[in-house]
């Protein structure tokens, strides 16, 4: 079977263009590397496939897939979440066209923007995603196509409201692009609150296990998904045919791996808070963190990330990151096993010295599915040696 709109999300995440091989019966549908298909006389194609870059029927069941997890009508899977953004931006902007950025957002999305689309001519400006009038004065001020969110955000975990802030973007003739990679689409759906377009780094949580890259766009309008269709096929950063399975084969148990992530990182977050070395637990699902009813209302739990921050400054920070043994220190995020990062010079080194500079006391934890007892006797060993 595939999967219908009225189902739950996880009989939408196992079936979802999953329907098994006709021929033979394979629940698992075959992985397809052929990069070129026969043709029955000239242009006669066996059920649309001519290319692999154009089409390719690995990535056309993980698209599916991921357009059934979003809510979305299309999606197109990349090589990279950067991949992705490129693609969604190049498809969709002229030179001369603007964004609004958060002022955290991840520093590839950052560098991409600022870096390389910057020399292409498309201006931006970063701004607090929390403050609404900051928000819409900057997207008055130019020609701007998209206001871009992260929420929750990288690393500092703050939340923003999607359907208010879609308003702030409609309200200009802009589009509210939501990169939902923190979230994933089983704790939030971005376009059922009044986002246009949605991006995903599929390497965190949709992968799941830290053996893929991929990225994701997710859309409803069929005019734009068209133009995004195009770039994809003219470009060609698309999934490899095994990149696609993998993420695919992720995807199916997202919901199950999700609801363990949020319950071991909830623990760790309210143990972090009840301990002398802290300065500040930056997790949505502690009841005093700023944006909690607001995290409560738009999604269906709190997920995996936490960052925190010490009171001894940097190099307490730096001790706890290079000291734990199950807490892996490494980039990235999202997979089943806990990772701890030095977002000052790991993830966000890009960012040094601009307005997305991240503080040098904090560390950020991707906090995985192992047993919870154990991750926190981890961190506490971690702790001593302070
Ligand atoms: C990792 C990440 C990206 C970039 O994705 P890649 O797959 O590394 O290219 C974009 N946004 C967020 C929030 C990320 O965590």
């Amino acid at each position: 079977m595939t999967a219908e709109k009225n189902q739950g999300f996880n009989t939408r995440a196992v079936h979802g263009g999953q329907a098994f091989e006709p021929r033979t019966g394979a629940v698992v549908p075959p992985v397809h590397f052929s990069s070129t298909y026969a043709q029955d006389g000239i242009g006669g194609l066996r059920d649309g496939y001519e290319y692999g870059r154009g089409t390719n029927p690995t990535r056309d069941s993980l698209q599916e897939q991921l357009a059934a997890v979003e809510g979305g009508k299309h999606a197109f899977s990349f090589a990279s979440g950067l991949a992705a953004e490129d693609s969604l931006i190049r498809a969709l902007l002229a030179p001369g066209e603007h964004i609004v950025l958060g002022n955290d957002a991840y520093g590839g999305t950052y560098r991409l923007i600022n870096r390389v689309l910057g020399d292409w001519g498309v201006g931006h400006t970063v701004v607090d995603m929390s403050d609404a009038s900051a928000v819409a004065a900057a997207v008055n001020e130019y020609k701007t196509r998209f206001v871009w969110v992260e929420t929750p955000s990288n690393p500092m975990m703050k939340v923003t409201d999607i359907a208010a802030l879609a308003e702030v973007a409609h309200g200009a003739g802009a589009l509210l692009v939501v990169d939902n990679t923190f979230a994933s689409p089983y704790l939030q759906n971005p376009l059922a609150l009044g986002a246009d377009i949605v991006v995903h780094s599929t390497t965190k949580y949709i992968g799941g296990h830290s053996d893929v890259v991929g990225g994701a766009v997710v859309l409803n309008d069929d005019e734009l998904a068209e133009k995004i269709g195009f770039i994809q096929f003219a470009v060609g950063a698309v999934s490899a045919p095994l990149d696609a399975f993998l993420t695919t084969r992720g995807l199916k148990t997202l919901g199950v791996r999700m609801d363990r992530h949020s319950a071991n990182a909830q623990a760790v977050a309210e143990w972090l808070q009840g301990r002398p070395e802290v300065e500040a637990v930056y997790y949505p699902g502690l009841p005093d963190h700023p944006d909690h009813e607001l995290a409560k209302k738009q999604m269906r739990g709190f997920g995996g990330m936490v960052s925190v921050s010490f009171k001894g400054g940097e190099a307490a920070a730096r001790k706890v990151a290079e000291n734990t043994t199950i807490f892996t220190l490494a980039e990235s995020l999202g997979g089943i096993e806990s990772l701890v990062n030095y977002p000052s010079e790991m993830t966000h080194a890009s960012v040094k010295g601009t307005e997305l500079e991240v503080p040098a006391n904090l560390i950020r934890l991707s906090v995985g599915i192992e047993d919870t007892e154990d991750l926190i006797a981890d961190l506490e060993q971690a702790f001593k040696q302070l």
